[in-house]
């Protein structure tokens, strides 16, 4: 089984899509990579959940990533005395250390470090940024504000303070407790939201000790700020587009999301372009022409990974939705200008071994029309630096590690197989093509090229390539 693309889809499961047999069908219909979002899932459910897809992964042959994306410090308002209140714009309006309900002049804000972090001139936005206030003065214990923009509050609502840097760890009680669990469920991709400073993937990185690769959600302008640094340390980054919406003004999102493509692509990490991609598809079977246009956006850029949240976890039309973006990025990737746009954005290689041979393997098969790059990959490094070229030809990794094949299922280009390591350089070869030719990437008579580290098994030693012919034996015996 192959896919006809090189970019990836990662669907979000939820309500709509915790069933093994609906796993399956998104599966089936294109989601490379499931996300399980732990502001909605208890440990027991996650544990289902990660038992369901292992039983796809499975039947079908193919790894599949699990990415578990912790909920972070989001901040929530406490309790209104009638639910909700009303407020309106240019009265006052205190946050303060109270926790009694709230009502039109005030409400109990129950994250004391906050009253330490907003300085007056400071905007606060409630509920995702419908309503905005203005600090005017603030104490250790309160905040008083002018309403900007009013609008009906109500209870537990979430806070933002984008102007402010909030001296928390990006991981809070909860937030250790569901990593835990996740690791201990065997996940590979664990995303951190609210990050604000490259120490918060730090500390993440202390608990993980590469049981799972890191991703670091960009939603805070801080942490735009912040970038080169903290993708220096994290393993991925996810374009959080609905927070960073929020967060930020909306219009500057589009090009904060091209830095961040282009320099995850530098970098050689993967990226993933997040939230209301197809949203209208919660509810239609067909997405806007709007929403069509945002995912190819994404796709010209060579972003890793475009990412479904409440359309696969809560919308009518999962499937569907799934299908859409793997019929949107198969069309995109087959547009004669998306070479040459992929092209103009691909960095020059970093002076390593690694780095030449991938570069150089890129030229031999774009120049000679090979049918694929197969790299020897035993963590992954191999394969992902060889993704950084953007080749034309597909990339087949083979590692003998099953959760390398499961990392790389995020990575752009790259179809993995999950084998035995080879004896010797000619069994490499030959093995190598068999498993090109098994899975659809290469025809008998046709060319491949062949990436490995020799001797085998010595990380970080890529300097082989050979040019194989698939033989027409090559049917037998993988
Ligand atoms: P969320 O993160 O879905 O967990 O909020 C993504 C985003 O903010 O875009
Ligand atoms: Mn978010």
């Amino acid at each position: 089984m192959r896919r006809l693309r090189r970019s990836k889809i990662v669907a979000t499961l939820g309500p709509a899509s915790s069933s093994r047999e609906m796993i399956g069908k998104l599966f089936a219909a294109g989601a490379d990579v499931f996300r399980i979002n732990m502001s909605h899932t208890s440990h027991d459910k996650m544990r289902e959940l990660v038992a369901a897809i292992r039983s796809v992964e499975e039947d079908t042959g193919r790894p599949i990533g699990i990415l578990v994306d912790l909920q972070g410090p989001k901040l929530r308002l406490g309790p209104f005395a009638d639910g909700s209140a009303m407020l309106e714009k240019g009265t006052t309006f205190t946050l303060d250390a109270d926790n009694t309900p709230g009502d039109i002049h005030r409400a109990y804000l129950p994250h004391p470090e906050i009253f330490l972090a907003v300085e007056p001139g400071h905007s606060l936005l409630l509920d995702d940024g419908k309503v905005r206030l203005t600090a005017i003065e603030v104490d250790r214990t309160k905040i008083v504000t002018r309403v900007e923009v009013g609008g009906k509050l109500s209870d537990r609502k979430g806070v933002s303070v984008p102007d402010s840097t909030i001296p928390f760890s990006a991981l809070a009680e909860k937030d250790r407790s569901d990593l835990e669990a996740a690791l201990d469920a065997g996940i590979d991709w664990v995303a951190l939201s609210f990050i604000q400073r490259p120490e918060d993937i730090a500390e993440a990185k202390k608990i993980t000790r590469g049981r799972a690769a890191v991703m670091a959600k960009i939603e805070k302008p801080q942490a735009v700020t912040r970038l080169s640094e903290i993708l220096d340390i994290a393993d991925s980054l996810m374009v959080a587009r609905g927070d960073l919406g929020v967060e930020m003004p909306l219009e500057k999102v589009p090009g904060v999301q091209k830095q961040m493509t282009r320099l995850s692509r530098r970098a050689g990490k993967p990226v993933v372009v997040a939230t209301q991609m197809l949203e209208s598809m919660i509810n239609s079977p067909v997405p806007t022409r709007a929403e069509v246009s945002d995912v190819a956006t994404a796709i010209f850029e060579g972003a890793d990974a475009v990412m479904l949240s409440a359309e696969s976890a809560a919308g009518q039309y999962p499937v569907e939705a799934v299908a859409t973006m793997n019929r949107i990025a198969e069309e995109v990737e087959n547009d004669p200008l998306y070479r040459t746009i992929i092209q103009g954005q691909r960095g020059e290689p970093e002076a390593t071994g690694a780095d030449a041979i991938a570069d150089a393997a890129r030229q031999i098969a774009e120049t000679l029309e090979l049918s694929a790059i197969i790299c020897w990959t035993s963590s992954g490094a191999t394969g992902m630096r060889v993704a950084r070229e953007r080749p034309k030809p597909p990339i087949v990794a083979i590692s003998p590690n099953l959760a390398t094949g499961r990392k790389l299922s995020l990575i752009w280009g790259v179809h993995c197989i999950v084998a035995e390591d080879a004896h010797d350089q000619d069994d490499m070869v030959a093995r190598a093509s068999r498993l090109a030719f098994r899975d659809g990437f290469a025809k008998a008579g046709q060319r491949v090229i062949v990436v490995a580290g020799v001797p085998l098994g010595t990380p970080g030693a890529t300097n082989m390539l050979r040019i194989a012919f698939v033989g027409a034996d090559s049917g037998e015996d993988t």
